[in-house]
């Protein structure tokens, strides 16, 4: 898997195809995107399986490789959160991620709240 998250044994947690796929590969994997990307800010949030939350992340990229910044600067700079994410959990390291992506020019959202929440698909079908 990739080595923005823990180890090799972070997996896709109910992978869905998004509209943004190119973002999360671009972060994830470093591959170059075939068309230029539009600067965007990735936001990696942590937590333990089932468990709290243990940090939350902001990165910007700026069109030549990310940079780790202050959540103000998403909201100083109007990144607008997209709605569409990615999960990945780790059984080895007991952590479960969420990937969520911020352009410039997003739909708005609706709520202004800026708790976090982790956007865990459906619960009760990973618990085994
Ligand atoms: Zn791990």
């Amino acid at each position: 898997m990739s080595a923005k998250l823990c180890c090799n044994s972070a997996v896709p947690y109910k992978p869905i195809a998004t509209d943004y796929e190119r973002y999360f590969k671009l972060f994830l994997f470093n591959t170059a995107p075939s068309i230029p990307i539009e600067e965007h800010i990735i936001q990696l949030a942590r937590q333990e399986n089932f468990g709290k939350l243990l940090d939350v992340k902001f990165f910007n990229w700026n069109g030549s490789t990310y940079e780790q910044i202050e959540e103000t600067d998403v909201i100083k700079h109007e990144f607008t959160k997209i709605n569409s994410f990615k999960n990945f959990v780790c059984k080895k390291c007991n952590l479960f991620f969420e990937i969520n992506l911020y352009l410039k020019n997003g739909a708005p959202r609706a709520s202004h709240h800026w708790r976090y929440n982790i956007n865990r698909l459906n619960e009760i079908d990973s618990i085994q």
